[in-house]
């Protein structure tokens, strides 16, 4: 098996590629070009039964003539053809002179990478539509406000060994990759991810030394595989590091964090559902962020993973300008239902450093769960919560529908602001407050 893990983003992945980017063969040998396309054969004419979606179809014939729908239907060439720079993405968009500059400027980690798929539901004129905002560089990224720090949430001081980190005492979040197939400009690891040869560095031997560690704490229960994005790896890697975590007796749940469902539709093969299903119980974390993600593309990626019996859950990141409203999260959150993704977590922005044009106050936060809740099936409404910066771990937040007491009566506020009693004459929620006027 082949040790590199990260992928380096100055090399397209080849067909024979175990994982976009980590070829056999030494770096100075690989390839710089465009792969070339694969053969329309029975397994291509195989691909072509995933759907696409009119939008996705017209913008592969205007701007990727030369890809056939089975080759826009394969994951690979999907990866392959990342859009990564000016030159690309100016050939698709129409750019803001910001667009254009922040693109200019940006080094390091956390690069611009966009899947074809995913570009086919930009707005080809509008700087400021939603989808197009969470993934073009913004100069606002190169702004250090107070309060924002690289890794807010204190994961590498968490880390018990190299990419494993230990915060709770029953569970670990083992980053496996650094690789992504898009790049959210918001990203919680913006330092890690998308780096090649930098500060982290993600291998087979640092798997097994996660691994080893996992062997020697038993009470770690629950591992959450997140990255970079884990369903970038080879249908082979993750099928040997679920097998390996599989077997170590007291780990009983494992957990996939993702967004390739989403940006990259095609990664969803029979061939990895199949795989995957060999090691439940197994459950998934859907990045979802706007409506607009919600396609048939995704509807068949999120179906054929419920038919291979994995949870579904999704987590959104409340971004200003994006879905920082009541009517957008309903229809995202109803959207979900409908491809039988639970909502799971809605997260406010991390203060990561460079992201101050994307975070809202927590009132929105609170706003919008008033705005769901009771509005619309409890099974919509994902959980909102403040990942403490520092190391705090996640803490929920929901508006406050406590309004007093009287005298044994607890006094409620419900979705639609009527006050109601409930009998509580052993209780003291609420005392604190005042002595409401009898409710009605
Ligand atoms: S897919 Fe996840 S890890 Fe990758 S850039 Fe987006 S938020 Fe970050």
């Amino acid at each position: 098996m082949d040790d590199r893990i990260a992928s380096s983003e100055s090399e397209p992945p080849s067909t024979s590629d175990p994982v976009p980017g980590e070829s056999e063969e030494p770096p100075s040998k690989r390839r710089t070009a465009p792969a070339a396309l694969p053969v329309i054969g029975p397994r291509s004419r195989k691909l072509h039964r995933f759907p696409i979606s009119p939008r996705s179809d017209q913008f592969r014939r205007r701007f990727f003539g030369q890809a056939s729908a089975a080759d826009w239907n394969d994951w690979r060439w999907q990866a392959r053809n990342r859009v990564k720079d000016l030159e690309g993405i100016s050939r698709v968009l129409v750019l803001s002179d910001e667009e254009r500059e922040a693109i200019g400027r940006h080094t390091g980690s956390l690069p611009l990478g966009i899947t074809p798929y995913y570009l086919s539901l930009f707005d080809r004129e509008d700087a400021d539509q939603p989808l197009r905002r969470t993934h073009m560089p913004a100069l606002g990224e190169y702004l250090r406000m107070p309060g924002e720090a690289d890794d807010p949430l204190g994961e590498d001081h968490d880390s018990a060994v190299p990419g494993l980190v230990h915060r709770y005492p029953d569970r670990v979040l083992f980053l496996t990759t650094g690789f992504c197939s898009t790049y959210c400009r918001y990203c919680t690891r913006s330092r890690m991810v998308g780096e090649a040869g930098g500060e982290y560095s993600f291998s087979v031997p640092q798997w097994e030394r996660a691994l080893a560690y996992l062997e020697a704490h038993t009470e770690v229960r629950d591992v959450l595989l997140s990255g970079g994005d884990p369903l970038t790896l080879s249908d082979e890697k993750l099928d040997w590091l679920l097998g390996r975590l599989r077997r170590i007796k007291h780990i009983e749940f494992l957990r996939i964090g993702t967004k390739v469902p989403v940006v990259l539709p095609q990664r969803v093969t029979k061939e990895l559902t199949r795989m995957l299903r060999k090691h439940h119980p197994l459950w998934m974390s859907l990045h979802f962020t706007h409506p607009d993600e919600l396609t048939p593309e995704v509807a068949e990626s999120c179906g054929r993973l419920a038919d291979a019996g994995i949870p579904l859950g999704s987590q959104t990141v409340l971004l200003k300008g994006v879905n920082d409203d009541v009517e957008v999260m309903r229809r995202l959150m109803h959207g979900l239902l409908k491809i039988r993704v639970k909502p799971y977590y809605l997260y406010q922005c991390d203060p990561i450093t460079g992201s101050a044009h994307f975070r809202t106050s927590v009132d929105k936060g609170l706003e919008i769960i008033q705005g769901l809740r009771g509005h619309t099936s409890g099974y919509a409404i994902p959980t909102y919560v403040v990942d403490a910066p520092g190391g705090g771990g996640k803490i929920p937040l929901i508006p406050d529908p406590v309004v007093g007491r009287d005298g044994g009566d607890l006094l409620l506020r419900n979705f639609e602001g009527g006050v109601y009693r409930y009998p509580d004459p052993e209780g003291h929620l609420g005392a604190d407050r005042f002595v409401a006027a009898a409710a009605e």
